[in-house]
């Protein structure tokens, strides 16, 4: 039941999204700081605005697709934000499916539903909100086959499936405001660290002389495959369509997965769990 959809963001993963809902014939309304990208969404015929409070007056549902948690705040709280209209808010849901800190996610979901509708068409009394952050990267951006991990309440998840299900094949519900983030931030930690525990196996392994893809075989018929062994090997030649197949370009770089383990550490802090491995795997992706 949500025709008109804004979208803020359009990098990488937000401009293939936001591709696929075009395609799926949604009526949208985009905005983005970067006027090459409004640019090329005004010549294709659609409508871009100056500012987030200019979207949110246009859409039934906000989606944001942002770098960092400074940004979505930005764009929520700031001046001509998404929620500036408080008191008379015309989207009855905001999905931000950034890769952000479960605080923030928790944080934004309150302010939103402090918030209060100029015209109710759901059954909610307020303004609702998911956290939705993706797996995949900007190939199944492109191909919308994302896994969208969400937060919040379920009767709102289950009203946004089909919308999400439009830019993905998979969105799993994970629990209450916050709860997409934490999967997220979980998911990658683990990822992180079962690459560079593999990355140090088949290092030992060569320096003791088994070859890379012998090892690999081995692994994946036995239990240290993971998905890094079996999808995304990282020693060059035992795969092809990889990164490390073609010199290490493209492909979800460290960069980014060190933004995600600094994530992880600041979560793990704050709610004094002991995790060393993610601190060693922080350093290590971090330098
Ligand atoms: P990106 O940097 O390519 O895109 C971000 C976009 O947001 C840019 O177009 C930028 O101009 C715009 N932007 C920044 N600040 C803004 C503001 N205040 N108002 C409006 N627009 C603003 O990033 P990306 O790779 O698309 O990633 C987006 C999010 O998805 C991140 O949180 C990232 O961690 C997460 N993610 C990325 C991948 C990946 O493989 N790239 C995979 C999964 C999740």
């Amino acid at each position: 039941s949500f025709e008109n959809v804004g979208f803020i963001g359009l990098g990488n993963m937000g401009s293939r999204m936001a591709n696929n809902l075009l395609k799926a014939g949604y009526k949208m309304t985009v905005h983005d700081v970067n006027c090459n990208v409004m640019k090329k969404y005004s010549d294709m015929g659609v409508s871009t605005k100056q500012t987030p409070s200019e979207v949110a007056e246009a859409s039934d549902v906000v989606i944001t697709m942002l770098p960092s948690s400074s940004h979505v705040l930005n764009v929520y709280n700031g001046p001509d934000g998404l929620l500036q209209g408080g008191d008379l808010l015309t989207p009855q849901l905001f999905i931000d499916s950034s890769t952000i800190d479960p605080q923030t996610s928790r944080k934004l979901a309150v302010s939103v539903s402090n918030c209060i509708l100029k015209e109710k068409k759901e059954n909610w009394e307020n303004p609702v909100m998911l956290d939705a952050p993706v797996s995949g990267g900007v190939v199944a951006a492109e191909a919308g086959s994302l896994t969208f991990m969400v937060g919040g309440s379920e009767d709102v998840y289950l009203a946004a499936k089909s919308l999400l299900l439009s830019m993905g094949k998979n969105a799993i519900f994970c629990g209450g405001p916050g709860n997409g983030s934490v999967a997220k931030i979980c998911n990658n930690l683990a990822m992180a660290i079962s690459m560079l525990g593999l990355s140090e196996a088949l290092a030992l392994g060569q320096s003791l002389g088994i070859t890379a893809s012998t090892l690999t075989k081995i692994f994946n018929s036995s239990s240290a495959r993971c998905w890094s062994s079996d999808s995304y090997n990282p020693v060059p030649g035992v795969m092809q369509g990889v990164p490390s197949s073609r010199n290490y370009s493209g492909g979800f770089a460290s960069k980014l997965m060190a933004k995600d383990l600094n994530l992880a550490a600041a979560s793990a802090e704050e709610v004094g769990q002991r995790c060393p491995l993610t601190f060693l795997a922080q350093n290590m992706y971090v330098s």
